[in-house]
């Protein structure tokens, strides 16, 4: 079974000898577990966070050990009466090929159904992403049909579930994202009314002036992923009583600072911001679930994939991820 573990701490950039390849032996199965071989781990932002020893919502990733995340896969041995070999599961079994699970664990693993969704998407769109694109959405922004979204990240996974559950609920959907072609999938494939190259428009300016084309009628609504200069210009064209989801600040992932600007315009226009973790509000994921996959289901969400291959290229795919040299969701392939 081979594995990537985490061998020692960034200083600054996180770097590919952070990781380490180690091959281990898979153990016997005791009652009530299943050993299921991963077909997709994946990589995610939040990662980065845990790769630090700093205070923080969740327990750092312990040194010399797998990293942790969550995969998808088949069960090919079982010991616990309700899962058979040949089920397709999600889990959270981490940067390895195979994972011992004690299924009897409340929300260890879980079954999925591979007739409408691929099993990759349920890391995706169908998945946690996909969930946090919702919560912020619904519980935070809670848009008017009418109103004006704004996302950073656009194309990625949590943007571009969001930019279809919100013009599911009758908004005006605007993304930023970097590069032509990321902007011309978003709104091509995935419906948004508009999307701004942030590479086209590098300060607050330049951005601003962007936004007010792109929302006429000022932004109601805004979903960050990033952080920095594109938060300062979304001050600037905020409607009284915007409400800002802080979902991510990829762009400080590294121990970069992003100061704001003009805080000031958020008591001006009367707005709400609200962080939040979407694993702290699991009473949420089974509607948000349902709603996603009938979107993906239906063909009006079509996310797109990212797919590196092999465990041996997951420290790359993930620092590429963090660079933005993604385009959608990041996964490795295993099998
Ligand atoms: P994505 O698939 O969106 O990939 C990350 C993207 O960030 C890149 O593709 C890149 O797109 C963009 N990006 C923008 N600016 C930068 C920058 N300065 N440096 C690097 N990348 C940049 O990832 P996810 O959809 O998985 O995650 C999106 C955000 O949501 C992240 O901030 C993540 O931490 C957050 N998140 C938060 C959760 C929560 O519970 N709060 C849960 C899940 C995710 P581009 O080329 O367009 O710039």
């Amino acid at each position: 079974n081979k594995q990537i573990h985490l061998d020692n701490r960034p200083e600054g950039e996180a770097v590919a000898s952070n990781f380490k390849l180690v091959t281990a032996q898979t153990p016997e199965l005791k009652d009530n577990q299943v050993l299921v071989r991963h077909h997709y781990l994946s990589l995610d932002p939040y990662m980065r966070g845990r790769m630090n020893d700093s205070k923080s919502y969740a327990q750092p990733q312990p040194l010399g050990q797998t990293m942790q995340g969550g995969t998808v896969g088949e069960v090919v041995e079982s010991k616990h009466p309700k899962y058979a070999v040949g089920d397709k599961v999600v889990g959270f079994g981490g940067w390895q090929e195979y994972s011992v699970v004690d299924a009897s664990q409340p929300g260890a693993l879980k079954k999925v159904d591979t007739t409408h969704v691929p099993l990759s998407h349920y890391l995706g769109a169908v998945g946690m992403p996909g969930v946090t694109a919702w919560y912020g959405l619904v519980k935070i922004i809670a848009p008017k049909a009418g109103e004006t979204m704004v996302i950073t990240a656009a194309s990625g996974a949590v943007g571009s579930a969001f930019g279809a559950l919100a013009k599911a609920r009758g908004c005006r959907v605007v993304g930023i994202a970097g590069g032509a072609d990321k902007c011309k999938y978003v709104t091509d494939e995935l419906g948004f009314d508009a999307c701004i190259d942030y590479r086209l428009h590098p300060d607050v300016k330049s951005m601003s002036a962007a936004l007010k084309e792109a929302c006429p009628n000022g932004i109601d609504g805004y979903f960050e992923n990033v952080g920095g200069y594109i938060f300062d210009a979304v001050l600037l064209r905020a409607n009284a009583f915007a409400r800002v989801a802080l979902c991510g600040m990829i762009a400080g992932y590294d121990g970069q600072p992003l100061p704001l600007a003009n805080p000031a315009l958020i008591l001006i226009n009367r707005m709400k911001i609200e962080g939040f973790i979407v694993s702290e509000h699991m009473e949420v994921w089974p509607e948000a679930l349902t709603e996603l996959g009938t979107l993906v289901g239906t063909g009006k969400l079509k996310p797109r994939e990212s797919i590196a291959q092999g465990i041996e290229s997951a420290p790359e795919a993930f620092l590429g991820l963090l660079k933005g040299r993604n385009f959608g969701k990041q996964l490795v392939k295993l099998i």
